[in-house]
């Protein structure tokens, strides 16, 4: 069976004094989750990624990942912070092609391969996400568009590469809106995925692919959208920024398992 994962997608958001506190909020109360069954990851801005990591290092149930990386090794590319340094941090996921990402700062399926392929490199598990704006879904085009973005981003990997991926499926209509996919939207769309995953890998592998649901995922949906046979948990963006709110999806998940 798959485990759940609870990952917070902090975004541009926080100082770095407000950044310890917030992490140290959440451990202490990961002190009071009954279970341990769910992976809660913090994925902080770059400057706060040492401190993420040394104040999480020994707790198990919490992990940090970067929001981004770059997709070259090393060199002239100012600005750009890549998967070697990431790691040296003690970073263990990054979050590849959120939508953001795609939108303001144009990043194409090549690029976002490459960033895959740095990642893999140095043993960063990608947490890649897909998913298709409203008017695709207005004209009934997700699944063309979700495929397409995984086809265009993955096809060129080995299935051993891709297993070790995991997927984030965000609605861009439903990120930052209050508008969450009915049970029923991500339920099909979900294992819509993993049916798509399977034709690039196989069954096994693709059943064992952890696949996310994001957007406006908060503590009030969350127990729903979880238990979905396909939903694996979440990566949440506004709600992961408050220690209360996101203390609060990771025990509905742990109460899943
Ligand atoms: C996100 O940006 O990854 C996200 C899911 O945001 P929110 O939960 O705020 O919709």
């Amino acid at each position: 069976m798959r485990s759940k994962i609870v990952a917070g997608n902090w975004k541009m958001n926080k100082t770095r004094s407000e950044a310890k506190q917030l992490i140290t909020e959440i451990i202490d109360g990961l002190k009071n989750v009954p279970g341990d069954k769910t992976k809660a990851i913090v994925a902080v801005p770059f400057p706060f990624l040492s401190d993420a990591f040394l104040l999480t290092e020994k707790i198990s149930a919490i992990s940090v990942a970067a929001q981004n990386c770059s997709s070259q090794e090393s060199g002239a590319y100012t600005g750009e912070v890549s998967a070697a340094m990431l790691a040296s941090t003690g970073v263990e996921y990054v979050i590849i092609g959120h939508s953001e990402r795609r939108l303001y700062f144009d990043e194409t399926s090549t690029e976002l391969t490459q960033k895959i392929k740095a990642a893999l490199k140095n043993n960063l598990i990608p947490i890649f996400c897909i998913g298709e704006n409203l008017e695709q879904r207005n004209f009934g085009k997700q699944n063309e568009i979700v495929k397409a973005q995984m086809q265009d981003a993955l096809s060129s990997f080995s299935k051993e590469d891709i297993s070790k991926c995991i997927i984030a499926y965000e609605p861009v209509w439903a990120i930052g809106t209050g508008v969450t996919a009915t049970l029923v939207q991500a339920q099909e769309m979900h294992l819509f995925i993993r049916n798509c995953l399977a034709e690039i890998t196989d069954t096994k592998i693709s059943s064992s692919i952890q696949i996310l649901y994001g957007g406006s995922c908060n503590a009030e949906n969350a127990k729903e959208l979880f238990s979905c046979p396909d939903v694996d948990g979440g990566l949440i963006g506004g709600a992961s920024l408050r220690a209360d709110t996101f203390l609060s999806i990771i025990n509905t998940a742990n109460s899943l398992h």
